[in-house]
């Protein structure tokens, strides 16, 4: 039995978009709860599929004993401000100040980036081991999605990242940091660490295991675990991300070094042979996916989806732009349905006409690409306060919260609009509202791959769908400045 103190601090920072966030956006409660401290992470928190729900579960099945901290996360957004990572920081160092513990469990991100730090995560952990002193392990959970660096990689004593993109197994992440917990204690200071850096960067869609050779990759590590006992994680890293450490990576934990290296190598290997297979990957420009969408509709029994990732919330972006709604009306589609568009002014003036009422603009209004608005008349055909159960396992959030929210018609196109910015992540998403989204024809979603836990059993077929946005699903798009030397803006790139 020990005394694990656990903790939580999460974003995924797109460097290239223009706000900073906020210790607001890590406080409101959306797509998962708001920021949390103290024994409400244990009512607040648990069963939820987060690595901090998971950990705490199986480590009360084992009888260790939690000291709970804080935990917060923000929906993926710009720059993280200095005064919001101070606040996050302290609400996890000032607690632990004076306490004795055995071992420190924080679930992280790992593409965290602030005002004053490119590598966040890596700062919070040198403050918490300067802290706690160099004996006292620290283990941690990744998202996939982690921008990985050496501090990051090599300060705690072990760290495992999701293997699934939608992460259904973001919980399962927590499950295996404390299912690792004594082996972790034996090998105390002297573990093995390794850490391996991808000579490319990996598209955000193209990194989804429901699809190849990501699938594969991550099949991979349970083998090569098996035969090392090493602990292995493979990070796809985090395209919209202006700093040296972006990118793909591996990490290795074990008793010895020859081990985590070993280890460490051959998942590394598999990485670098699988470059053709991402490269292999081809998104379809919107003007032309609308139209093979629309032709493919007339004889399929499933909606279409369109997954129009480049304004995807989930890696940053606004989630407001217009590119695909526009074109769906120009090319005069039938039986659409687009969302989440994130449009608190439209939302609350659709709530303000009533159903029947129209509104005359959607959308846009901000700067950067595809905020032209969606003009015309919008009727409002539905209305919900946003507040509903969410059921596919990608989020399983009790609750999940969207503010006013409203659907819009014009011609043939239906828009979500809602007031609290996330992804459509589930169903019921649509369905709350009275919309199945199994009844429409093509469905534009703002998403690149989560999504698909909850409607990829619903589609005909999937289309990766390029309209402007702050996500370029090109990583060579983005104008970077800082990234290391000799690494390739996309596979074969
Ligand atoms: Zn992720």
């Amino acid at each position: 039995m020990a005394r694990i103190a656990i903790a939580g601090f999460l974003h995924e920072t797109n460097t290239f978009v223009p706000a900073l966030t906020e210790w607001e956006a890590f406080a409101q409660e959306g797509a998962w709860p708001g920021a949390v401290t103290g024994e409400d992470i244990f009512t607040r928190l648990a069963g939820l599929n987060l690595g901090i729900a998971g950990f705490m579960e199986e480590a009360t099945k084992r009888n260790h004993v939690l000291l709970p901290l804080a935990w917060a996360m923000a929906q993926p957004s710009g720059v993280v401000s200095h005064a919001a990572f101070e606040r996050g920081v302290a609400a996890i160092l000032d607690p632990l100040k004076g306490q004795r513990v055995d071992a420190v469990y924080i679930e992280l991100h790992g593409a965290m980036v602030t005002e004053h730090y490119d590598d966040a995560e890596a700062e919070l952990l040198r403050r918490l081991r300067a802290q706690i002193g160099p004996h006292i392990p620290i283990l941690g959970t990744l998202d996939l999605h982690a921008n990985v660096s050496r501090d990051l990689a090599l300060i705690p004593d072990f760290l495992t990242s999701y293997r699934t993109y939608p992460h259904t197994d973001w919980g399962l992440s927590g499950t295996r940091a404390a299912l690792w917990f004594e082996r972790v204690m034996e090998w105390g200071v002297t573990a093995g660490k390794a850490f391996r850096q991808a000579p490319f960067l990996v598209p955000v869609t193209t990194g989804c295991t429901y699809t190849e050779p990501s699938g594969g990759l991550y099949r991979l590590i349970e083998t090569i675990e098996a035969e090392t006992g090493a602990a292995l994680s493979l990070n796809m890293g985090f395209p919209p991300a202006d700093i040296a450490d972006v990118g793909p990576s591996v990490l290795a934990y074990a008793a010895s070094q020859a081990s985590a290296d070993e280890a460490a190598d051959r998942l590394f290997a598999a990485l670098l042979a699988a470059e053709s297979g991402f490269a292999a990957h081809q998104p379809r420009a919107v003007h032309e996916a609308v139209g093979y969408a629309m032709q493919r509709a007339v004889s399929a029994s499933k909606p279409v989806i369109l997954a129009d990732t480049q304004d995807n919330p989930g890696a940053g972006s606004p989630s407001n732009t217009t590119g695909l709604i526009n074109e769906l009306l120009a090319q005069g589609a039938d039986h659409a349905l687009v969302g989440i568009l994130h449009d608190p002014d439209a939302a609350r003036k659709a709530h303000e006409v009533g159903i029947g009422g129209e509104i005359d603009r959607l959308g846009g209004g901000g700067t950067g690409p595809g905020q032209e608005p969606a003009r015309g008349a919008w009727r409002v055909t539905a209305l919900s306060d946003g507040r509903f159960n969410g059921t596919a396992p990608m989020l399983r959030n009790k609750h999940s919260s969207m503010g006013p929210t409203a659907i819009v018609k014009q011609g043939g196109v239906e828009v979500l609009l809602a007031s609290i910015r996330q992804q459509p992540i589930h169903l019921e998403t649509f369905s709350h509202i009275g919309r199945d989204p199994r009844g429409v024809s093509i469905l534009g979603l703002k998403s690149s791959a989560h999504f698909r836990a909850g409607f990829q059993a619903i589609a005909e077929e999937i289309i990766v769908c390029l309209a402007p946005g702050d996500n370029p699903e090109d990583p060579a798009a983005l104008p970077f400045k800082k990234i290391r030397k000799g690494l390739r803006l996309k596979p074969q790139g």
